[in-house]
């Protein structure tokens, strides 16, 4: 079962010498000490691992823990205190998260059969992702996100409910990235699969950290080892399948240092950068990406949507006509996630339609794509806001869940019967108020991004640039009041 890494092939390296730059900013790597901890054969190792610890302790405490999931240390670290904090890595640095996942990073060791060091065999069958597939981009790990979100929804895991639910989830994703790297190279689970991928890579765009990139591109240019993709005695080949000269977002780097580790001409730098640049920057920018931010936004519009009374009558109806056990049909859940993505791909259609100089200019996608890319920082907003509630709410439960995490009586922290417990850091009002202002804020973003990127990519397929930025802005100003409301009506609705 032991398999050699596939080196990159010729034409992978070719498409990454395009002119794809516009923003990498300082290079990191300057501080001496950084590039000491980045050559580091533990680096990574050192952020996995206590994640690693504490995931394995959420499963265990889901199943053997206290069944009041407000309680349980599993259901509050998991869904109080994780999925927020998630959110904050990703619009703070982008794939952080990857960075340190226990996800990626137990199935990894697995493949690697070592927990830091460079080995030159790995178990797995060493599959490449196929071609036809790999075109679709991150579009399945949307539709697994997706997919996720329904059964998240149907046993209201996330409630919290059952805390054992929230336990078989992170076994569920763990068994399926442990197969995906038994069976295909490197991190190709990460790169397509990961229900969590699209949400990082497309929300991520926001964040501060650019990747690790090369310096120099001419040197790149006549480098003869290409080991930052090839892999060295010092480092793997990018388990992401990442040129770093060709980056132009921070989308796929998963800032694990291989190719930091590898490139023999000291020609890899960390870059950070101005928030948005991910979002503003790209040249390429990818259809599967612009599609995957429509569908995520009317995903998370649906998880508005479904606190409305409205809503309510509609499941209920269609759940009666359908036999269907309960919330959510996933009829109703599949028709109003592709609605909205289908009314934001009309209103950016009808933009190009409206404003294109001519048929050369009037391509659906070349529309599309910098116009759902605008969107990306409300959309990141929005996510984030959801979180709020749980979080302003209950976090403080994980005082007394820490100290007695499987119900066995433990009192560790000497917490265990904190009055933390009932404690609200917001009230309902503070609450709206604190999603209202983060909605604002990530319009603005939208706002500024659309801006910029009507000037980079826009204005050279319109006769009427004016014009065509106010209707753009028209959108992206609705969408943002729109959903604001939202919020404010899922409070009333309570
Ligand atoms: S893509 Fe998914 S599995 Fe891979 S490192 Fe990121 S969150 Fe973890
Ligand atoms: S090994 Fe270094 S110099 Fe060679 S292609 Fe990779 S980044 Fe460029
Ligand atoms: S090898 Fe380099 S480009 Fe590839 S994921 Fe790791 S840090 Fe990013």
């Amino acid at each position: 079962m032991a398999a050699q890494l596939r080196p990159p092939q010729r034409d992978e390296m070719t498409v990454h010498f395009a002119p794809t730059d516009r923003g990498a900013g300082a290079d990191l790597t300057r501080f001496p000490w950084l590039r000491k901890l980045l050559k580091s054969r533990t680096f990574q190792f050192a952020f996995i691992l206590p994640n690693q610890i504490i995931f394995w302790i959420v499963i265990v405490a889901g199943l053997l823990g206290a069944n009041v999931p407000t309680r349980n240390f599993a259901t509050v670290i998991t869904w109080y205190i994780w999925f927020c904090a998630v959110f904050l890595l990703m619009v703070g640095i982008g794939r952080g998260w990857c960075l340190m996942c226990p996800f990626g990073g137990f199935a990894e060791w697995v493949q690697r059969l070592t927990f830091s060091s460079r080995r030159f065999t790995s178990v797995t069958l060493g599959k490449r992702w196929p071609e036809k597939l790999s075109r679709y981009g991150l579009l399945p790990s949307v539709g697994v996100f997706i997919v996720l979100t329904y059964f998240e929804e149907f046993f209201n895991i996330a409630g919290p409910g059952v805390p054992k639910y929230t336990s078989f989830l992170v076994l569920g994703v763990i068994s399926l990235a442990l197969l995906f790297f038994l069976v295909f190279e490197r991190r190709t689970f990460c790169r397509y699969i990961c229900p969590l991928s699209a949400l990082i890579g497309t929300v991520g765009a926001t964040g501060m950290v650019a990747g690790f990139r090369t310096k120099d591109r001419n040197v790149c240019l006549s480098c003869q080892t290409k080991d930052c993709m090839r892999g060295s005695e010092n480092g793997y080949p990018c388990p992401w399948y990442e040129w770093p000269g060709s980056a132009s977002s921070n989308l796929a780097c998963g800032l694990c240092s291989e190719c930091f580790k590898s490139c023999p001409n000291d020609n890899i730098g960390l870059f950070v950068q101005p928030p948005l640049t991910s979002v503003i920057a790209p040249r390429a920018r990818r259809y599967d990406i612009a599609l995957g931010v429509l569908l995520l936004f009317g995903l998370v519009l649906f998880q508005q949507v479904n606190a409305l009374p409205v809503y309510g009558t509609i499941d209920n109806w269609l759940n009666s006509v359908m036999h269907f056990p309960g919330y959510p049909n996933p009829i109703d859940y599949l028709a109003i996630i592709a609605l909205f993505a289908a009314a934001f791909s009309g209103a950016m259609w009808a933009i190009g339609r409206a404003f294109a100089k001519d048929g050369r200019t009037r391509n659906f996608k070349t529309w599309l794509k910098p116009l759902a890319y605008a969107m990306i920082p409300l959309v990141a907003a929005d996510f984030l806001a959801r979180q709020l509630p749980r979080f302003f709410d209950h976090m403080l439960r994980i005082v007394p869940s820490i100290s007695n995490p499987f119900a066995w009586n433990w009192n560790v922290f000497g917490t265990a019967g904190s009055l933390l417990y009932g404690v609200h850091l917001l009230t309902q009002n503070g609450v709206v108020a604190a999603q209202l202002a983060v909605i604002a804020i990530g319009g603005l973003g939208s706002l500024y991004s659309l801006h910029r990127i009507t000037r980079l990519d826009l204005s050279s397929l319109t006769n009427r640039p004016v014009l065509m930025e106010i209707a753009s802005i028209a959108l992206m100003v609705l969408t943002t009041l729109g959903t604001g409301w939202l919020y404010v009506a899922m409070a009333g609705a309570q």
